[in-house]
């Protein structure tokens, strides 16, 4: 019997980290990657470093064009999965192929939320999901007065930093209270604001637009809800991103938030695998499901995913929040259960300074970190991020992470306390 073919639909964090996971186990099984988008591969982490010009088009980069040749990989590129016939296992592709799989990974990720209100067709107004998107946007900052980025979630955040390091006079506009709600609470939501504010920014929380305006097809302003109206000529649309199935139809596979997968990033339907933006996963510490929209994750579920594929049975330890961004040259962190719900005996330890701005916020269930929030004061993200996915901390109590940074001496020193080497 031939080597089995694995087909991969998505050319990203997910779809690649399969790839090498396959790799690793078999060097020449059949693999066939298709991808919407045409080459380069790109990172869309380094779309706003594009767009803020701290690199160039080059930059956003995350593998050569040479990848697939090295990795003996059949790349279909800027070709789209359009259906799934799960009983012939064969994928209809846009090119008119019909492709036979044994293994399917969907690694297909996720697009913009265009809200439903009047006005999003306009010139002017972006998404920033792809390497096209932050182009086009870059493009037209040189002719725009004042920009709006609707939406200061983790994309939307990192869009008005890029449009401060370029010097836009920029408004940003969330319904929620506070910005980056599914990322900060609101201690830290607050000192990000204040560095906005002061770094010119115009935060505007609590407030929906309800129309784009425009003149000639060209955008011109927005109006909100309360009917006032705001001149922007540049607005990117950050409202949140929901995922890719829509070539799923009719195939069986089982969707709720996202495509549903259990601990072997298995689907419902046999033969069928899926990884990132797309997959529903569960929560490590919750249990809760979720769609975890991050590249660590990504990189983790494609990795599980293409194990399996491989034939190395490997189970997912589940999802896990990891969110790190810099506002105006400030880090901010969440990690893990950074934000327990009240009354389940989680305990927290809060540190901070408001004129710097610092905050640590780290929550214990037990002794056992689980959570932190970090604002300013970054040096062990890394390690607390260690300690909280492994949910090892040695000896080292809650009173010896919470006050301050720890350094990697006291972490080994209380390793070999606890006779770990
Ligand atoms: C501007 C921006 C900044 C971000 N910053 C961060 C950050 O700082 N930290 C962080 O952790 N995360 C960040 N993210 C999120 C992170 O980029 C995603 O979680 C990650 O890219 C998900 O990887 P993925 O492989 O699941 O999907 P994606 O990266 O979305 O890739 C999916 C690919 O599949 C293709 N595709 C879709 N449908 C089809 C089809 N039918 N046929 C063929 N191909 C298809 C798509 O075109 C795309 O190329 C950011 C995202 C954006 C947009």
């Amino acid at each position: 019997m031939g080597k089995l073919h694995n087909v991969i639909v998505g050319a990203s964090a997910a779809g690649l980290a399969a790839v090498e996971a396959i790799r690793r186990v078999d060097k020449d099984c059949p693999i066939t990657i298709v991808s919407k988008e045409p080459l380069p591969l790109y990172s869309r982490v380094g779309l706003t470093h594009f767009i803020s010009r701290e690199v160039g088009y080059d930059g956003m980069r995350m593998r050569d064009d040479g990848y697939f040749d090295r990795m003996r990989v059949r790349g279909l590129m800027g070709v789209a999965a359009v259906a799934v016939d799960p009983v012939a296992h064969r994928v209809r592709l846009s090119n008119g192929e019909s492709l036979a799989y044994d293994n399917l990974l969907v690694a297909s990720g996720s697009h913009a939320v265009i809200p439903p209100i009047p006005g999003t067709d306009l010139r002017g107004v972006y998404p920033c999901i792809t390497n096209v998107n932050a182009t086009q946007i870059d493009a037209a900052i040189p002719s725009a007065k004042e920009a709006v980025v609707i939406g200061a979630g983790l994309i939307g955040i990192q869009v008005v930093d890029a449009f401060a390091r370029r010097g836009l006079k920029t408004t940003v506009i969330e319904q929620m209270p506070h910005v980056m709600p599914a990322m900060a609470d609101p201690v830290s939501a607050a000192m990000a604001e204040e560095t906005l504010r002061s770094a010119g920014v115009t935060v505007r929380c609590g407030v929906r637009a309800s129309e784009l305006l425009g003149k000639n097809g060209q955008i011109v302003g927005v109006r909100v809800e309360s009917g006032e109206v705001l001149p922007y000529q540049l607005l990117v649309m950050a409202a949140g991103v929901a995922p890719n199935i829509d070539f799923l139809d009719e195939t069986g596979v089982t969707i709720h938030r996202g495509v549903l997968v259990d601990a072997y990033q298995r689907t419902s339907v046999d033969g069928i695998y899926a990884a990132g933006d797309v997959a529903e996963t569960v929560d490590m510490f919750s249990g809760e499901r979720v769609v975890n929209a991050i590249w660590p994750e990504a990189l983790n579920q494609g990795r599980i995913a293409g194990l399996n594929m491989a034939g190395v049975a490997t189970a997912y330890e589940g999802s896990m929040a990891m969110n790190v961004t810099t506002v105006i040259g400030t880090p901010i962190a969440s990690i893990g259960l950074w934000n327990p719900k009240v009354g389940e005996g989680h305990q927290i330890r809060e540190v901070r300074d408001d004129r710097r701005p610092t905050y640590r916020k780290l929550v214990f269930d037990g002794e056992q970190l689980v959570g932190a929030m970090l604002v300013g004061d970054f040096e062990d993200a890394g390690i607390l991020h260690n300690m909280i996915r492994t949910r090892i901390t040695f000896t080292l109590t809650p009173d010896h992470l919470a006050p301050a940074t720890i350094r990697w001496g006291t972490v080994l020193r209380a390793i070999g306390k606890a006779g770990r080497v």
